[in-house]
């Protein structure tokens, strides 16, 4: 189903002025039904260019931090309350077959974690998976990408050394890889490991790249290598980002990303608060377009994602809180969200938005959240009643509202 946006709102300074990022708004119609929507923003979903579905337990890890690389927190992370306790779920036999076992009730929740904060697409940074499970989810996880974990620590975690991974990309997807994780010497030293291996590529992703220098990140921008920062996973391990100012000077096609709960805030609305926060002179709308037209050009998303169009079937809508609808994202909650749709289904909203709809009652779940009637795409109260019962007490997950 495709649904009509109208651009009928802004004035037409408003629409010149916005037109680069194509947000348009404050009428959404599907088919002949028009929403209610005449108070709401609309956008393009969001994109979260990193995150390890699997790994979205609470709390955070990380006792002896700051580290100086991340690659001592790898370890010890295993050994962290958090990690034993979510064996109890899920126990990692080293082959990260996340189609085994009960990996789909983390990975269903690390789903709906981007779902409540309006994502429609999820890079999952982990070993290739088998095709069937980059399509049981109800938003995007792209299958088409090659990774290593790092240069530092190898594929340890499955797959091949990172020059051929890259050669099987054959330039034509994705290449992820965590690089430079840190401030010490083998942080520094990563990018020049990299460069020498010939990854330094068009569709190479870098992961956090926190110890970049300057000349670095120029040679990222030139060459087209996208960068992705993870703020508070970077803040909270190593205690600084990459160099973000240097970022915007060379114009790298930055993006943003949560990575998992294990170190990252709980969602990507609460990144944006973050990046905000640390660099409050970059304006809200180059922030916007990290998370949509950057992130689906180092995914290398195909139309329509990372961009809104008059007719579409990916829509975002929030509730206004600011005059402003970049900085408007940066203010919105979970509860703000009145709708997400993906490929023509409601994902996450309002209930009463749903009746434009046509829907099975069945496949939704209904809560209350802030005095509204909400509802979201499948059962995650099941998986959290299962979880439980795993685990023989209740478990609390911030990022699921209710
Ligand atoms: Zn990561």
């Amino acid at each position: 189903m495709k649904i009509k946006v109208s651009k009928c709102v802004f004035n037409s300074t408003h629409v010149s002025e916005y037109q680069d990022l194509q947000l348009m708004s404050h009428l959404a119609e599907i088919g002949d039904f028009q929403l209610p929507t005449s108070h709401l923003y609309a956008y393009t979903p969001l994109i979260n260019s990193h995150d390890h579905l699997v790994g979205n337990w609470l709390p955070k890890a990380g006792k002896n931090r700051p580290y100086p690389t991340t690659d001592i927190w790898v370890e010890e992370m295993k050994t962290s309350p958090s990690y034993l306790e979510r064996n109890k779920v899920w126990f990692n036999d080293g082959k990260f077959n996340l189609l085994k076992g009960n990996a789909k009730l983390l990975t269903t929740l690390g789903i709906y974690k981007n779902i409540f904060s309006g994502c429609h697409v999820v890079q999952d940074h982990a070993p290739n998976q088998k095709k069937s499970y980059y399509e049981q989810f109800p938003i995007y996880v792209p299958e088409n990408y090659r990774q290593c974990h790092s240069i530092s620590l190898g594929n340890w975690w499955g797959g091949k050394s990172a020059r051929s991974e890259w050669k099987s990309t054959k330039g034509k997807m994705p290449f992820i890889l965590h690089l430079a994780e840190g401030t010490n010497e083998k942080a520094r030293s990563a990018f020049g490991i990299f460069e020498r291996l010939n990854l330094l590529k068009p569709n190479s992703l870098i992961i956090h790249g926190i110890a970049l220098v300057p000349p670095e990140i120029k040679k990222c921008a030139q060459v087209g290598t996208s960068i992705c920062c993870c703020p508070e996973s970077n803040l909270f391990l190593i205690g600084r980002t990459i160099d973000i100012p240097a970022c915007m000077e060379y114009g790298v096609n930055l993006v943003l990303g949560t990575d998992s709960t294990m170190s990252g805030s709980f969602n990507l609305l609460a990144e944006l608060k973050i990046f905000h926060r640390e660099y409050p002179q970059i304006a809200a709308r180059d922030i916007y377009r990290f998370i949509t037209e950057n992130a689906a050009r180092a995914l290398m998303l195909p139309e329509p994602y990372g961009r809104l169009s008059e007719t579409t079937s990916e829509l975002l809508l929030l509730e206004p809180k600011d005059d402003d609808p970049f900085q408007n994202l940066l203010q919105v909650e979970i509860p703000d969200i009145a709708l997400l749709v993906h490929k023509g289904t409601p994902i996450y909203g309002d209930a009463i938005l749903l009746s434009g709809f046509k829907i099975k009652e069945d496949n939704y779940y209904f809560f209350s959240l802030s005095g509204r009637q909400k509802f979201v795409i499948g059962h995650p109260e099941k998986i959290i009643d299962k979880v439980d019962s795993l685990l023989g007490y209740h478990k609390e997950f911030h990022y699921i509202p209710f």
